[in-house]
């Protein structure tokens, strides 16, 4: 059985313990000790060894040989401010004081999984192998995931708790993200005594940008100038102009699409002028899309049935590390946990969807 009170008093221990990105040793330590006391087989990872941070993600396996196996994961890293987190509960609804974010993105996540396995261990149930894995720096760029040794595990399927929505949410769609810098390089001249001689980056730049295709492109596309830097002073012909772009698709091949034109025409615009382009601009990672007759919406129906909690499938805009190891071939998918308001200081969950997001995937383990 889910253990109501255990599993919140197990997220509000969590989220009191400080763990911004590549600063998650405290949380790694507290879920090491948790998880090795239930009896599974813990590894830490080198995965902050290889990004700068104080400690790796965090894998659990509780195996089945012969079975099917089914990853689990959320991530150890929050955003800030999180340097002392306050945890509030007022009717059913647990938010901070109002200093620092909750990080219910993604403890709530982490909480569930564990209250899952407990679950598991203690009906004693016929189950899947379960790879638990806690990442590190999902938050600046999904890094542990990147770094994670799939092929050591080899999943069937992995299930992300790091979505916000009621449980039953399902994100079975979202987008390829393309994102990366882009220089105009021109040349510098006095601008009073002689304009004539210098090249202005920012006009370079200013006629690429009107030929470009900007801001929400068609209904899977989007594409947008967030930072535009350059200039020392006002009496100088601006020599330099760097542009940060980003871009997104749920199609990767209309993003790669984009991203050929975009890049020809500052390109060609910069040369027109005698000045010169460098960028980079790469897709970071894969989007990925779940079918609906795929195996694992059907794994997610009976656990809906099973559970008593109605799906509902979205597409989202954002990734998460869902998106990582989708990219390497494995079907993921992320799930709703109800967090709210993240990544701000009015950030909230309530008691009911913590414990409604751990029935369902203690109900996916009992369903495959
Ligand atoms: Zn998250």
């Amino acid at each position: 059985m889910v253990d109501e009170v255990r599993v919140i008093n197990n997220f509000l221990n969590m989220v009191k313990i400080s763990s911004p990105s590549l600063n998650e040793r405290e949380m790694a330590d507290y879920l090491k000790k948790e998880l090795s006391e239930m009896g599974l087989v813990v590894i830490e990872d080198n995965a902050g060894d290889k990004y700068g941070g104080n400690a790796g993600n965090i894998i659990a396996v509780l195996p089945a040989p012969g079975k099917k196996k089914l990853l689990f994961s959320a991530h150890m890293d929050t955003v800030v401010p999180c340097e002392k987190i306050t945890p509030i509960v007022k009717d059913g609804v647990i938010s901070s004081d109002g200093t620092s974010v909750l990080g219910a993105d993604d403890k709530a996540g982490i909480a569930a999984i564990i209250e899952m396995i407990r679950d598991i261990k203690e009906t004693n149930v016929e189950h899947p192998e379960i790879i638990a894995v806690f990442s590190i720096a999902e938050e600046i760029g999904l890094l542990g995931a990147q770094s994670l040794e799939l092929d050591k595990y080899k999943p069937d399927y992995a299930f992300i708790i790091d979505s916000g929505g009621t449980p039953g949410t399902v994100v079975v769609q979202t987008p390829y993200s393309a994102k990366g810098e882009i220089k105009i390089i021109g040349k510098t001249a006095h601008a009073g005594l002689a304009p004539e001689l210098g090249i202005n980056a920012l006009t370079v730049a200013s006629h690429a940008i009107t030929k470009i295709k900007l801001g929400r492109i068609d209904s899977e596309t989007t594409s947008n100038i967030g930072i535009v830097k350059g200039g020392s002073a006002v009496n100088i012909v601006m020599p330099e102009v760097s542009i940060t772009y980003e871009a997104r698709s749920f199609s990767g091949d209309k993003l790669k699409g984009l991203l050929k034109e975009t890049m020809e025409i500052f390109e060609e615009t910069a040369k027109s002028f005698g000045a010169k382009c460098e960028h980079q601009v790469s897709i970071g990672y894969s989007g990925y899309k779940i079918e609906e007759d795929s195996e694992l919406l059907k794994i997610l129906a009976k656990a809906s049935e099973k559970a008593e909690i109605e799906l509902k499938t979205v597409s989202s805009g954002g990734g998460c590390d869902a998106n990582i190891y989708s990219g390497r071939g494995i079907p993921s998918i992320n799930l709703g946990i109800g967090m709210s308001n993240v990544h701000t200081c009015n950030e909230t969950i309530k008691i009911v969807d913590i414990v409604n997001c751990t029935k369902l995937i203690s109900a996916i383990v009992k369903s495959v």
